[in-house]
């Protein structure tokens, strides 16, 4: 505060009116914070999907403060930390809606192949004679290792020895909405569907509450499952009001074989089990008509759309541009590594999701940057049922959230910050990430996990598991 007095004051009390400012200035600027983030363009992805030029989240207790240009931030808040980013895009953390973490460990083992001869021949043999607890460990270490130096801060998962895929997550500081495969055939952890409800329940009550994890039930999808085991499913999800994940209509063969055996869609059969009666998370939904998407509108069905490995096994294109006519909550997923992507890159998912619904439809302007952007973020948020606590930075929500270099090459110049995000920004672009309110890397080195031991492992299991299908 700077004021002037025409008044000539005395030594004394030019000393008190001094300390009195002071007082007042400490004051106005005393309200504290954890942090500051300020960068050269903050996209909030708030309903005015507002892009701040010289913008700045203040943080506390794990939430958002206060969001506003740096100037005003500075002028409200005291921080312990902050990090200036004049070259940079803040962002909401980026939020993945169907993954496999734990295949990172069967990355490439099988290429270029069609999805039930990828599962059937490579994926289902090697998982049962390589998945264990300590496989799962290592490679869900590994993914969330890729994810967070990548942007991602949300990820969806299903796969086996879920609780210590949950663990991995905590140790990563990582945000996950995690449910056991339940899978009409023996796996690693479970013998039957009913053991795997089993665990499921367990694992629903040990994660109860949990600031970064969310417990899920996640039957594989409709083909693999009983019609009771589903239902089954629902009831133990609505028991406990967690999240239900499934494949749904992935690949043509599913839609045929279920118009062979009950003349219907998987969607309508789904809706007709009860299984959307209550909140759900389905992946692909590739092959879906107007009658099963408007089943999902109605359901308040979240999508996962995952265009890499729609691509990858030519499963087909989801119709995205007309999910998003209808609002439908979809997000965007990478899917599994093992085969399917192969990776976990969710500005590659944004940059195709775009393209793809571009060059399928012959409209440019049928998925625009600000969609893929949205998906990635407070749609995909939406598609989890968490819009209240993640997927735009604004104030009260979960502080999640990523900066991106704009100081290369590729992000220069710039005209339009979300444009940049989706076409020119990459993963490896992603210099500093906070989950939580904590910061999880820094100058794009994780924090929270082991690197060098984390990397030796995967090299240790690429050896065990190459020995295992000789
Ligand atoms: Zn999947």
């Amino acid at each position: 505060m700077r004021r002037s007095y025409n008044i000539p004051l005395s030594g004394l009390e030019a000393r008190i009116t001094g300390v009195l400012l002071c007082v007042v200035g400490a004051l106005q600027a005393a309200e504290p914070a954890d942090a500051i983030w300020s960068a050269r363009y903050l996209i909030t992805e708030d309903a005015q999907h507002r892009v701040i030029e010289n913008g700045a989240v203040a943080v506390k207790d794990g939430r958002i403060l206060a969001v506003g240009t740096r100037t005003q931030i500075n002028a409200r808040y005291t921080p312990k930390q902050r990090l200036d980013r004049p070259e940079a895009i803040l962002a909401p953390g980026l939020i993945n809606t169907h993954t496999h973490a734990a295949m990172s460990l069967f990355r490439g083992i099988a290429d270029d192949l069609r999805l039930q001869d990828w599962l059937e021949k490579f994926i289902f043999p090697a998982e049962a004679k390589n998945v264990t607890a300590d496989f799962v460990r290592w490679g869900t270490r590994l993914g969330c290792l890729e994810m967070l130096l990548g942007g991602t801060t949300t990820f969806t998962d299903m796969y086996y020895f879920e609780d210590v895929v949950a663990e991995a997550s905590k140790e990563a500081g990582m945000r996950g909405v995690l449910g056991e495969t339940i899978i009409g055939f023996p796996v690693a952890d479970n013998k039957t569907p009913a053991d795997a409800l089993v665990y499921t329940e367990r694992f629903l009550q040990r994660f109860a509450g949990d600031p970064l994890i969310v417990a899920a039930v996640a039957p594989h999808a409709l083909y693999t499952n009983s019609d009771e085991t589903l239902k089954a499913c629902r009831a133990l999800a609505n028991k406990h009001k967690a999240p239900l994940i499934i494949h749904l209509s992935e690949t043509k063969k599913e839609n045929d074989d279920e118009l062979a055996k009950r003349h219907t869609t998987p969607t309508k059969t789904l809706d007709t089990l009860g299984v959307w009666n209550g909140r759900s998370i389905a992946a692909h939904a590739v092959w879906v008509g107007e009658a099963d998407m408007a089943i999902l509108k109605q359901r308040g069905v979240g999508i996962g759309h995952c265009p890499s490995s729609n691509m990858k096994l030519a499963s087909g294109v989801a119709p995205v541009t007309r999910m998003l006519e209808l609002d439908l909550p979809v997000g965007l997923g990478p899917d599994g590594p093992a085969g399917s992507n192969n990776d976990f890159n969710l500005f590659e998912e944004m940059d195709l999701a775009a393209k793809l619904a571009k060059v399928t439809t012959g409209n440019p302007q049928a998925l625009p940057a600000s969609a893929a952007l949205e998906m990635a973020t407070i749609r995909g948020a939406r598609a989890l049922g968490m819009e209240k606590e993640i997927g735009s930075l604004e104030p009260g929500k979960r502080a999640d959230m990523i900066m991106v270099r704009i100081d290369r090459p590729n992000a220069q110049p710039l005209y339009d910050a979300v444009s940049q995000m989706v076409y020119a920004l990459k993963a490896s672009d992603v210099r500093d990430v906070m989950v939580d309110g904590k910061p999880v890397v820094r100058d794009a080195k994780i924090l929270t996990l082991n690197e060098a031991q984390i990397l030796a492992k995967a090299a240790e299991y690429r050896a065990r598991i190459s020995a295992s299908l000789r």
